[in-house]
């Protein structure tokens, strides 16, 4: 994994297929009055404010939020008790103002957004911020974009989290657009939204930014296969009341059983350690599993307990008994946003933990849900089979955390 916390080693894609990312291949900066806009604010609270562009009182004042947006987003500050030009520091993630033909103000593209990302990126070097509130779905793809592989979604998936990013070392607050406020019917509840975001970004003022120990150390993978048993016989001795459990299989579906195998499995029963084995072949390993996952006073945890339940369910006829908790139907009740319930994203959100799904995810993809994925390619040698069993220990690590705290925020206790 990436090591984390680390401002010196964050710099952006220089490059895409589109070309190279700089001011010179963006040339937004050549028309404008106030090309290349500074930062703007004394950041005495350690809050940065990423807006969209400049528009046109931002180009002629040559500060960002000098026009209606920005005197909204003065007064809503102030109302909250943080004043957005002293307290803070303000940049956009353009930072020359883009122009349609006709002049007016239009949406900056993502090529532009990528050339800019090196001035936000030393900004966010200079000032080291604390909080970092992202004002709509262009900063958002600025600082979240090239990080999260899969589809990034828009602002309403994003908005409402304090995101405790370790790349940034700083709580990531993506919320709503001034202006998208203000094109609001007055009646709407985007306001009242935007304020709870906001107050929550706040919130964060003062509370110290969690440190994680590296996952990666805390996934013990084990190839042997009488320690693999020794495992299962421990954890069918010591019965955790709690077990989150994950496997890596060979598809989506496992109906056709000429085809489709469990390659690894994973287990994690506290928050600082997980274990990772492959798949037991054998008649006496696969029964001590049997036990483990028919065990009535072991409880079962899983993200997207379906998932597990009919893999071995079909595979092996074991019954996995009892279900206890799952992570995505936990998040669904808790927020019943679209697009939120993985646990990539809920790992993100919750532990600033994303990527580390980068070195295997390409082979767990398969062009159909009941046909292989490539997942057999991972086997072939040692150094990428341990690759996904680590990826396997960590997702039953975050699951078991996420189960813990999911639990905390409902009220449960087992
Ligand atoms: N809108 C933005 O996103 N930024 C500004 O600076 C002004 C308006």
């Amino acid at each position: 994994m990436k090591s984390f916390f680390d401002l010196e080693k964050i710099h952006p894609p220089y490059k895409s297929e589109k070309g190279v990312h700089s001011c010179v291949s963006c040339g937004l900066y050549k028309d404008v009055l106030s090309p290349k806009i500074k930062p703007y604010g004394d950041c005495k609270k350690k809050i940065m404010v990423i807006g969209e562009a400049p528009g046109e009182t931002e180009d002629r004042r040559a500060k960002p939020w000098q026009g209606k947006a920005g005197r909204a987003l003065q007064r809503r500050y102030k109302q909250l008790g943080a004043d957005l030009f002293e307290d803070c520091v303000n940049i956009n993630a353009v930072n020359c103002r883009p122009t349609d033909k006709k002049g007016n103000n239009r949406t900056p593209t993502e090529f532009e957004i990528a050339c800019c990302k090196r001035k936000v990126i030393s900004a966010i070097k200079q000032y080291k911020p604390e909080i970092i509130i992202l004002h709509g779905g262009i900063p958002t793809t600025s600082i979240i974009g090239d990080r999260w592989k899969r589809n990034l979604g828009g602002i309403m998936k994003w908005r409402g989290w304090a995101i405790p990013d370790r790349l940034f070392n700083a709580w990531i607050c993506p919320t709503f657009h001034p202006s998208f406020i203000e094109r609001q019917e007055k009646e709407g509840d985007s306001e009242v939204v935007w304020d709870q975001d906001l107050k929550h970004a706040f919130s964060k003022i003062d509370e110290p930014f969690p440190q994680y120990r590296d996952e990666e150390e805390c996934v013990e993978i084990i190839t042997d296969q009488k320690e693999a048993a020794q495992l299962l016989i421990q954890i069918n001795k010591m019965k955790p009341p709690l077990l989150a459990f994950d496997i890596e299989t060979t598809g989506l579906r496992p109906y056709n059983r000429e085809v489709h195998k469990i390659v690894c499995v994973s287990f994690c029963w506290q928050e600082d350690k997980a274990y990772a084995i492959p798949f037991p072949t054998e008649k006496r390993p696969l029964s001590l599993l049997k036990r483990i996952l028919e065990n009535p006073k072991i409880g079962k945890i899983a993200a997207n307990m379906k998932y597990e339940d009919t893999w071995f369910n079909i595979l092996h006829e074991i019954h996995i008994h009892p279900w206890k908790f799952d992570t995505m139907q936990a998040a669904h009740i808790l927020d019943n946003r679209p697009g939120i319930t993985s646990l990539k994203f809920q790992a993100y959100v919750h532990f600033g933990l994303v990527g580390y799904d980068g070195a295997v995810s390409q082979y767990l993809q398969g062009s159909d849900s009941n046909l292989p994925n490539r997942i057999t390619e991972l086997l072939e040698n040692r150094s990428s089979f341990n690759e996904l069993l680590l990826y396997n220990g960590m997702d039953s690590l975050v699951t078991f955390r996420l189960a813990k705290m999911q639990m905390r925020e409902m009220g449960i206790s087992w």
